[in-house]
């Protein structure tokens, strides 16, 4: 079962901006694929529904192998666990008075308590070398710690596919290595929209190219930089 399949999607925004035109995508279980396009492409309208925030289109949306139904209450909080989307901004995703309890705010609400609740927050933290940092406010950390410790609040859902929103703005040198290095490390799909060419092809072995609501190229990152 591919994390992501995504059939014939079409979607006009109320007003009637078409915005996709019959997209088609897979994405197998633990590839890592740059989505590329320029601004007004259609690339934040194609992932809003790929956890069913926007719907209503043509088309269908599987995330491994679960249909995103809005109108399956139940399903789509299924769909909601898979698909961990971290935003641009670190502080839309952290909100609470420790970077521990920041992390464990999904899988609690999920149900998981006591042992296994501590146990999947350390793991998360873990996993993105932030663990040190648990008791800590989310404020007082720098802006590429608050971004590694939004991708751990995601994480700690164990996500089928993990989408990042432009996940190296505002980085320096030094923070985008070390972004690289654990996205690198993570045995999870990854969907990254950028517009980081050298990001991109540095952590995407595949990239697709959006244009004006259409796939216009979906080929290997290197292939697609060396036409430029
Ligand atoms: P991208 O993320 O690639 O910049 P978007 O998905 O944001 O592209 O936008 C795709 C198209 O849909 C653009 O023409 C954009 O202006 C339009 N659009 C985006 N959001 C809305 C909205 N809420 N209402 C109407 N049109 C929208
Ligand atoms: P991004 O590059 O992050 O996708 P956009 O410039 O495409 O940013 O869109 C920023 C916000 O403005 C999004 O929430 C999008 O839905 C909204 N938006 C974009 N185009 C339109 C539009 N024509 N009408 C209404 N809202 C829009």
């Amino acid at each position: 079962t591919p994390s992501l399949k995504v059939s014939g999607l079409a979607y006009a925004y109320p007003d009637g901006t078409q915005a996709l035109y019959g997209v088609d995508v897979v994405i197998g279980r633990g590839e890592r694929v740059a989505l590329l396009g320029p601004n007004g492409a259609g690339k934040t309208t194609l992932v809003l529904h790929l956890n069913g925030i926007l719907h209503g289109g043509l088309g269908t949306v599987e995330v491994g192998g679960l249909r995103v139904d809005a109108g399956d209450k139940k399903a789509l909080r299924e769909i909601r666990r898979r698909v961990g989307i971290v935003f641009q901004d670190p502080d839309d995703q952290l909100f609470m008075p420790t970077v521990r309890e920041d992390v464990a705010f999904g899988p609690a609400n999920l149900g998981v308590r006591g042992d296994a609740l501590d146990r999947c927050v350390t793991a998360a933290l873990e996993r993105v070398g932030m663990a040190h940092v648990a008791d800590r406010p989310p404020q007082h950390l720098s802006f590429g710690q608050r971004r590694r410790v939004a991708v751990a609040t995601v994480l700690a859902m164990e996500p089928e596919i993990l989408v990042l929103d432009e996940p190296s703005s505002n980085l320096d040198p030094a923070g985008r290595r070390e972004l690289a290095e654990i996205l690198l490390s993570l045995d999870v799909t990854v969907l990254m929209v950028t517009h980081d060419l050298p990001y991109a092809a540095e952590l995407c072995p595949r990239s697709l190219v959006l244009s004006g609501g259409v796939i216009a190229a979906d080929a290997p990152t290197s292939e697609l930089l060396a036409d430029d």
